[in-house]
């Protein structure tokens, strides 16, 4: 994982090379900082998973961390809601119509324990009770920036004891969720996933659309830029896309997670072609 002094500089650098709105990238900052004190305040989890139990779900392509597993500490994660919100209200003009109700402190609703669990679990979301002005898209990011520090404190104890060998499923082993980027390693070029809720990598095979799962060769393709760098790759089956960098023709450090805003540009083409980004539903409902 890379350090936060890192990630920081790597921001600022893109702020003056790109084209970037500098909303988004202070934007983002404010929200790198909140996660990143609510992860010094989780810590490492210590999940009380068996290997027999870790065999097992694995086994039957079941992610290592259910709803029910994960100790959320639900004041924190209440805190942290507040916080997300309070960000997202700062800059209001980078998500379209912005509802009133989190404009202000004292009217924004609070985080039930239903609507966590309808976001984890892919299904859809409840009405915030006193705030039904707000799209469940705003929503989901928002639940989807509060979790991400619990999840990633979950892929961290329990990344190590995946069989990446076996597992080669196209959702997290970790959380389940659906991936959002994607890496070919440095030694082989082999494919790695990247999930998109909890940044646990794991290996999937080339040749396969990991969301819908077609090995069907006339539906897959990719495309690479000049450096070859990036590949996006298509699937005609499904008709969405994954952004993928590959790490043999990097030539300076990578950050991955960052990678996902560093290539809006590939985002933007994809969709221009009719592609569309994986959703956020829990992959795994839906197979
Ligand atoms: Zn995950
Ligand atoms: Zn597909």
């Amino acid at each position: 994982m890379p350090t936060n002094s890192k990630i920081f500089r790597k921001l600022e650098e893109w702020k003056v090379k790109e084209d970037v709105d500098p909303n988004f990238i202070e934007f983002y900052r404010r929200l790198l900082r909140i996660q990143s004190r609510a992860k010094r305040r989780i810590g490492i989890p210590k999940p009380g998973l068996s290997s027999r139990t870790i065999s097992e779900r694995m086994e039957q392509g079941l992610p290592l961390v259910g709803f029910n597993d994960i100790a959320f500490d639900w004041s924190l994660l209440q805190d942290i809601f507040t916080e997300v919100t309070g960000a997202f209200a700062t800059y209001p003009e980078l998500f379209g119509e912005f509802p009133q109700s989190l404009k202000e402190p004292e009217s924004r609703p609070s985080l039930s324990r239903e609507m966590v669990k309808a976001w984890f679990e892919g299904a859809s979301l409840p009405s915030l009770m006193e705030a039904d002005d707000v799209s469940e898209h705003l929503l989901e990011a928002i639940i989807h920036a509060t979790l991400n520090p619990f999840l990633v404190s979950y892929s961290k104890a329990l990344l190590g004891r995946v069989n990446q060998e076996r597992w080669r499923r196209g959702y997290c082993p970790i959380c389940g969720g659906n991936p959002d980027f994607a890496f070919l390693d440095k030694e082989r070029g082999a494919r790695w996933l990247l999930c998109s809720r909890c940044d646990a990598e794991w290996l999937f095979q080339r040749l396969e659309c990991p969301y819908c799962g077609t090995q069907d060769q006339d539906a897959l393709a990719y495309f690479t830029d000049d450096e070859g760098l990036y590949r996006l790759y298509v699937c005609e089956g499904c008709k969405r896309y994954l952004k993928t960098l590959d790490l043999r023709q990097a030539k300076s450090e990578v950050l991955l997670p960052l990678e996902r805003l560093f290539t809006f540009d590939i985002d933007a083409q994809a969709q221009e072609y009719g592609y569309s980004p994986c959703d956020r539903a829990w992959a795994r409902a839906k197979r």
